[in-house]
């Protein structure tokens, strides 16, 4: 079977971190969340988390050479030989061409990019009331999936705190740079026929079972029985 490249694609609070994981563990495939790999880089005082640390709290994107190289290195590892699932990137146009450039170097292809649909005013609910554990980024809402003890994480005890991008005005910004600088990827993909788009305001679960029909359909094409 060839390898599946897949990309998730969608607004900030689309649901791509919790989608990505299902993903990871249906499809065994390595799970690549470049958010994640800031926010460790940040926590761990790393170079990289120092200089991309201001963009973040803005609600700026890095610029895009930090981050290529550090997706370039993960697709091109052994783990990844089979595909992997990326979740935030690309998130503008240079990086799309710079991931493209780099399948092409080994023979491969985004084989489908997954776009969960958010609007706006979800988004800004959804980020609002996210709450996320300072010791290992496990992830609450005060609506939607309290934690049992305010404030605390079920599942290692450690403080729930709001991100420094999920206060409102630092949301309205990463709203407007997905507008600006990642949208345009939805017609790029769309162009070259990878694009699949999902309805995103629905339970979770929901959303999975689409992501899961969809990905079957693809292969039954690419297998020729559609
Ligand atoms: P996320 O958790 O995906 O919403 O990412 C959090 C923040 O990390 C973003 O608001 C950006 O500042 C930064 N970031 C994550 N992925 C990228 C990317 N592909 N390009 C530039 N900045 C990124």
């Amino acid at each position: 079977m060839p390898e599946l490249n897949l990309v998730l694609l969608g607004p900030p609070g689309s649901g791509k971190g919790t989608q990505g994981e299902r993903l990871n563990e249906d499809l065994r495939l390595p799970y690549y969340a470049t958010g994640d790999i800031l926010r460790g880089a940040v926590r761990d005082e790393t170079e990289l988390g120092k200089s991309a640390k201001e963009y973040m709290d803005r609600g700026d994107l890095v610029p895009d050479e930090v981050i290529v190289g550090l997706i370039a290195e993960r697709i091109d590892s052994e783990e990844a030989r089979d595909g992997f699932i990326l979740d935030g990137f690309p998130r503008t146009t240079p990086q799309a061409e710079a991931l493209d450039a780099k399948l092409e170097e080994m023979g491969r292809s985004v084989g489908a990019v997954l776009l969960i649909d958010v609007s706006d005013d979800e988004v800004v609910k959804r980020l609002g009331g996210r709450r996320t554990c300072e010791a290992n980024g496990h992830v609450f809402h005060v609506d939607f999936n309290p934690p049992k003890v305010e404030g605390v994480c079920d599942i290692d005890g450690s403080p729930l705190l709001v991100r420094d991008d999920d206060k409102p005005d630092v949301i309205r910004k990463r709203l407007a740079t997905y507008h600006e600088k990642t949208e345009p990827l939805v017609s790029y993909y769309d162009d070259r026929g990878v694009l699949r788009r999902v309805e995103g305001e629905r339970e979770p679960d929901e959303v999975t079972e689409e992501l899961r029909r969809t990905l079957a359909t693809m292969k039954l094409e690419s297998d020729g029985a559609v």
